[in-house]
């Protein structure tokens, strides 16, 4: 209920695990660091899955499943792949009761044992391309977890594709990060910038890195999908050749991407308020839930009506819910809906009956408004695309006017502030995206992030013509234009 959610502006992070826990999105497990996904936290997930799996398979994807269990050798093929995911593996090394003769690692990411098999299958340019995707668990011994946005254990999606050229490759990397932008930004209503990451920030183990970022309500970034070219690293390290047109031998090129559960806790922090939990209608699990208001004299016709209701809305393709609870009471229905997050709320009692209409309140801006019940279907489907624009268009109003254009290191500190660390509300948040030129130099952006805790997010792809001047941070020669933000 409502008196359970801490506000956002005394306490962010508090405000998000109270959303979590009281819309029973998911609970804390046993297992320090994993989580117990609940029902209606999972169905946010399979209609995120659904759409994304659709665009997978649309742009010629299939998918295939492959081993929890990687052997340790596997991942040392690849050098800074290893180097990079060494300090957070779970290790197995008893099975059966005996000690293995060589450990096995709960798979992190499956790059080394997808590559292993792909030298099995890649022997010619024929068998290219190979677009693989796998929906799966993988686990990362994260030290500092929060449900949703970092467990240890979590779901995901992970797109392996072995290509005939660098190009090939370079144009797929591409291909699933817009896949990825316009998944995101229509169906999970989040505004994102699409651009490749530093070196510092990039995947272990890939030659580029592309990124989708969005901005939560605290202002920080959240990364919401990678896109990873992986040149030939992958091939060399498994000595995946393969006969060339031309008959010569070449290795094969790699990327890989992904998605995961992360994105449920990027569209609560983007969305809801301090009601509870506001979700997108293409992701709620219930569109419209109908409450009744009613006396014992008038109970009898009121359900009737508001079965007639229920029924047009399905007829109309709403996923609806009649609320015929006699056990509570229309108000703490009220709030129990807006908790959970049912985009439209459909109010009928004895008056809205003779008159033949429903109060609508929209669960977004909280309007009211009395629709004839003829004209329900209907309206509500236009309300629900209405919700749907809406929250992407005021997520996106928030960027903006959180986004600053900074010139220099003095200006960049002054926007950031102190950092007010993770337990702070939105009230007094700093900060936003800072757009500023950048040399490109490692030492540079690790000078910044070991002052500010701020971090390059992205070099944005739309905003790299015409780069010249001086880096926002160090004065030397610019290079790129990057996004600048603190991050979850
Ligand atoms: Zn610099």
């Amino acid at each position: 209920m409502a008196e359970k959610i801490t506000p956002r502006g005394v306490d962010y992070s508090q405000w998000y695990i109270d959303i979590v826990l009281n819309a029973k999105l998911a609970d804390y497990s046993p297992v320090k660091g994993c989580m117990v996904i609940r029902p209606r936290g999972y169905a946010i997930w399979e209609r995120i899955q659904a759409e994304m799996d659709r665009r997978f398979k649309e742009t010629g994807h299939q998918n295939a499943y492959f081993p929890l269990l990687i052997p340790m050798s596997f991942l040392k093929k690849e050098a800074e792949h290893v180097e990079g995911f060494a300090p957070e593996l779970a290790v197995v090394t008893i099975g059966g009761g005996e000690e293995l003769d060589e450990p096995l690692v709960v798979r992190p990411t499956s790059e080394t044992i997808i590559w292993s098999m792909y030298k099995n299958w890649i022997q010619s340019y024929r068998d290219l391309p190979l677009l693989y995707n796998q929906w799966a668990n993988v686990m990362r011994w994260e030290k500092r977890t929060r449900l949703f946005l970092r467990t240890a254990e979590f779901l995901w999606q992970e797109g392996h594709t072995a290509h005939e050229t660098e190009a090939e490759a370079v144009e797929e990397t591409m291909k699933m990060l817009e896949v990825y932008r316009d998944v995101v930004e229509r169906h999970l209503c989040l505004p994102v910038i699409a651009g490749r990451k530093s070196e510092a920030e990039k995947f272990a183990g890939a030659v580029a890195t592309y990124s989708i970022e969005a901005m939560m309500q605290d202002k920080k970034a959240l990364q919401a999908g990678t896109s990873h070219f992986l040149g030939q690293n992958f091939g060399k390290a498994f000595d995946v050749q393969f006969q060339t047109r031309d008959g010569k031998l070449d290795y094969a090129w790699a990327t890989s991407w992904g998605t995961s559960t992360r994105l449920i806790g990027a569209v609560i922090m983007t969305h809801s308020d301090d009601k509870g939990l506001v979700l997108p209608p293409s992701l709620a699990p219930d569109q419209a839930v109908i409450v009744p208001i009613y006396k014992n004299d008038t109970k009898a016709a009121v359900l009737a009506y508001g079965e007639k209701i229920l029924a047009d809305l399905k007829a109309a393709g709403v996923r609806a819910i009649f609320d015929t609870d006699d056990t509570q009471s229309p108000g703490w229905k009220f709030a129990q809906h807006e908790m959970n997050g049912v985009p439209l709320r459909i109010e009928i009692g004895p008056r809205d009956l003779e008159a033949g209409k429903a109060m609508v309140a929209r669960r977004d801006t909280g309007e009211k408004a009395p629709i004839e019940a003829v004209a329900l279907g209907a309206a509500a489907r236009e309300l629900l695309d209405a919700i749907q624009k809406n929250l992407y268009d005021r997520a996106r109003a928030f960027r903006e006017a959180n986004t600053k254009v900074v010139s220099d290191r003095a200006e960049l500190l002054a926007f950031y502030g102190a950092d007010q660390g993770e337990d702070a509300g939105t009230a007094g948040a700093t900060g936003g995206f800072a757009e500023g030129l950048w040399c490109g130099g490692r030492d540079c952006e690790a000078a910044l992030k070991a002052e500010a805790k701020v971090t390059i997010r992205c070099l944005p792809l739309d905003r790299q013509e015409g780069v010249s001047g001086k880096c926002c941070l160090c004065g030397a020669a610019a290079r790129h234009r990057a996004i600048f933000a603190r991050a979850y």
